[in-house]
């Protein structure tokens, strides 16, 4: 399933910031802000940022900043709850948990019964809506169920960390209209296998709400598909997705180097089976955030070892602030 490849990453970052170098001293003339544009010179091409270049998207612009403890804090909670597969009481616990942390927003629920080697098992895929001014949405999506098979796998990073992320990322979006498009925070149910992955048995809750939205034709409303997926590790190295849209893939790189994150990204470029397949299939530009190297060798995935120990909030805030500029850089496209 993963074919590692290696990539000119130097490469990446030298065409953005060599464009930038570039194209600063035009916005800065049509803007006025200097009477004289300096000289790009060689020396000058050589520095990081250039000093004199204001920040590309305006002085208006914050950057995001989730607040990272508190992301930590719900990952902690979730984890608490224990083994959360399919079908348990702590799954149950864990729904009405993050239910009672969406007071406010616009709720809607995906419920259906998935027919699995093992039998039917319930699954409930929970949307927070957020509105925008613009129409359309953007979906930021995670799974939080666990791993059945593996006996007391809790899941802190592979279930755990972007359940948590993202309800840290519904208080950032809750309250004031988005001026921008619609965000939904999706999460999703049942994405791991019940025996052994495979195209019918895994990503139960995806396969399930892209087919509904295929049917009632949220789908079109839908610009963009961002998926956050093992993103807690401490030591982040989110993995480039090669069945992931490359511009959507490129466009959380940029997100990634405006927050001078370039280094937690795209070191490795990897083909990845994830939520974001169904969504890709039904012609939604998709974007996998995942950190696949857990551990040397992923040795920590699918194991008892995949434990809060492991986590840091920094990767979580890394992730959370990519994901949110991200959306606000899809907002003004
Ligand atoms: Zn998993």
């Amino acid at each position: 399933m993963i074919v590692p490849e290696s990539r000119p990453k130097w490469l990446a970052a030298a065409v953005p910031a060599l464009l930038m170098l570039l194209l600063a001293p035009l916005a800065l003339k049509r803007l006025g802000h200097l009477p004289q544009t300096p000289p790009v010179t060689q020396a000058a091409a050589m520095l990081p940022t250039p000093v004199w270049a204001p920040a590309a998207a305006g002085p208006a612009t914050e950057l995001p900043h989730i607040n990272a403890a508190r992301a930590m804090q719900y990952v902690r909670e979730v984890v608490a709850f224990g083994p959360r597969p399919i079908g348990s009481e702590a799954h149950r616990k864990l729904e009405a948990y993050l239910l009672g942390h969406l007071k406010g927003a616009t709720i809607e629920h995906d419920d259906f019964t998935a027919a699995t080697p093992d039998g039917n098992f319930p699954i409930h895929n929970i949307i927070a809506k957020f509105s925008g001014t613009k129409a359309g949405a953007v979906v930021i999506a995670t799974h939080y169920d666990t791993l059945m098979r593996v006996k007391d796998f809790v899941g802190a990073n592979d279930g755990g960390s972007g359940t948590g992320l993202l309800l840290e990322l519904a208080n950032q979006l809750r309250g004031a209209k988005r001026s921008g498009y619609s965000a939904w925070l999706v999460w999703l149910d049942g994405e791991e296998s019940v025996r052994q992955w495979s195209a019918t048995d895994s990503l139960y809750g995806s396969r399930h709400l892209a087919e509904k939205w295929q049917k009632d034709g949220t789908i079109n409303q839908v610009k963009a598909f961002l998926l956050a997926d093992m993103i807690g590790d401490a030591d982040l190295n989110i993995d480039r997705d090669q069945n992931s849209t490359a511009w959507l893939e490129d466009l959380v790189y940029e997100a990634a180097g405006k927050l001078g994150y370039q280094s937690h990204f795209f070191a490795r470029s990897l083909p990845m089976e994830d939520d974001h397949l169904p969504f890709a299939k039904a012609g939604v530009a998709v974007a996998d955030l995942i950190d696949f190297d857990y551990g040397y060798n992923n040795v920590f995935w699918h194991t008892t070892q995949d434990t809060l120990d492991k986590l840091s909030p920094k990767s979580l805030e890394i992730t959370g602030d990519v994901l949110l500029e991200t959306v606000r850089l899809l907002d003004q496209k």
